[in-house]
């Protein structure tokens, strides 16, 4: 095939750049609700996914939208708890993980043959064409970018990051719901919390997480902590196969519209690339689920009509995730790195039902003054220097 021929000849209504969480879920839902489009997927992983577990709580997805996850559940439990200095709480609403490997399956499953294009690098998008970095084009009546997080300099970010580990007991290690936050470990680098969910009754999936403002991750050193950790659990052991890294964005402003300008201009986006994430957690699954669906509802595909549709969405979002860049300030601006794990001490009192809705980016006004009012443990001048930066 000469470089500049087009892959192939029935027209394809619609290419996604990028087979990861946001990329496939757009495609699941447009196999389920619109086959007779034409989507083509372009990854360049020799497989769709990446290498992730990720997680989300029960009600973070509509009821009526879960059937687009099931077949990526690999793990779920009816509870999960959180362990801090001053207490630990168990918490009724269920947990579910979601793994690469079945999004990979699933794809290939619903995928026709060919439309699934792996190990081919993207280079350049217009609204209607995919260029490759092989040369090879791909024109197409839409296109969207969901190649995950671009250039993100127009954002003020901190971060979350982790290591995550498989963990192997030599005895059954007796947990019976994730542990999403156990922060009774040592804080002195930021709000350090160590995440563990239990895959069966001997393995464990362990991630010790730092919310810190630099992205540097030293791998090793923190490997050798989730060790010591589990040593000191009584979870004697040896690591699996499973290691993940997370550099996940923490959001506290910035210039939305700088950045949707930065990669590929003019092209509908999705999934991190179009800043669908939780400013205060980095976590994308909940509005991947819900622009999904929403665009599977969408009656036109061009790529200038997407562009227009997927533009406003994100605009939405933003807007609508003031209130969590404004706590993600109040953590990484007002509190010192040593105290922030009481501002999530604090929220793990409040009402289950409050908090289900503030992961899944949903709080209503009370939540919002509920979680501000009563003392927040934060220094009262820093907390007002904090929120005059964020509002300026
Ligand atoms: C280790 C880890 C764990 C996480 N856990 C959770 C969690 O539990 N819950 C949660 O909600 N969020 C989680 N997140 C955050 C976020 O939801 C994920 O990063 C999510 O995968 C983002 O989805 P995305 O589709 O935007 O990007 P990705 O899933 O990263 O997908 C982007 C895809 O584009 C491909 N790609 C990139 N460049 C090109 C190119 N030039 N050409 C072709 N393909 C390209 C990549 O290979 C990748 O497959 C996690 C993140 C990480 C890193």
């Amino acid at each position: 095939m000469s470089s500049d021929t087009p892959i192939d000849i029935a027209p394809i209504d619609l290419a996604i750049a990028g087979g990861g969480l946001a990329g496939a879920l757009i495609a699941f839902a447009l196999r389920a609700r619109r086959p007779e489009l034409r989507v083509v997927i372009i990854e360049s992983g020799a497989h769709a996914g990446g290498n992730h577990i990720w997680s989300c709580f029960e009600n973070d997805v509509a009821l009526a939208d879960r059937w687009l996850i099931e077949p990526l559940i690999a793990h779920s439990w009816g509870g999960h708890e959180v362990h801090f200095p001053s207490f630990e709480r168990g918490l009724p609403g269920g947990y579910a993980s979601l793994s690469s490997e079945r999004l990979d399956a699933a794809l290939r499953a619903a995928m026709p043959a060919g439309d699934l294009i792996l190990g081919a690098e993207v280079s350049n998008l217009t609204p209607t064409r995919v260029t490759l970095a092989d040369g090879r084009i791909i024109e197409a009546g839409g296109v969207i970018d969901a190649r995950g997080p671009g250039d993100m300099s127009a954002l003020d970010l901190g971060w979350q990051k982790f290591v995550g580990l498989s963990w192997r007991t030599e005895r059954p290690h007796g947990v019976a719901h994730p542990i999403i936050m156990d922060a009774t470990v040592d804080q002195s680098d930021g709000y350090r919390f160590v995440y563990t969910l239990p895959f069966s009754a001997s393995e464990l999936f362990i991630e010790d997480t730092y919310y810190t403002t630099g992205p540097e991750l030293a791998v090793d050193a923190i490997r050798n902590r989730i060790a010591d950790y589990a040593a000191e659990q009584g979870w004697a052991g040896t690591p699996g196969d499973r290691v993940e890294t997370g550099l996940l964005p923490v959001c506290m402003g910035g210039d939305f519209e700088r950045y949707w300008r930065a990669a590929s201009p003019g092209v509908a986006k999705a999934g991190l690339r179009g800043g669908f994430f939780h400013a205060m957690t980095g976590y994308s699954l909940p509005d991947a689920v819900r622009v999904a669906m929403r665009i599977a509802s969408l009656p036109d595909f061009s790529g200038a009509v997407l562009h227009e549709e997927m533009l406003a969405m994100a605009r939405a979002h933003w807007r609508g995730q003031a209130y969590y860049r404004l706590l993600a300030t109040m953590l990484f601006r007002a509190a010192e790195p040593t105290e922030r794990w009481r501002i999530l001490a604090r929220f793990y009192r409040l009402d289950p039902a409050l908090i289900g809705r503030f992961y899944a980016g949903r709080s209503s006004l009370f939540d919002k003054l509920r979680v501000l009012v009563g003392r927040p443990p934060v220094p009262i001048g820093r907390a007002i220097h904090a929120l005059g930066a964020h509002t300026s």
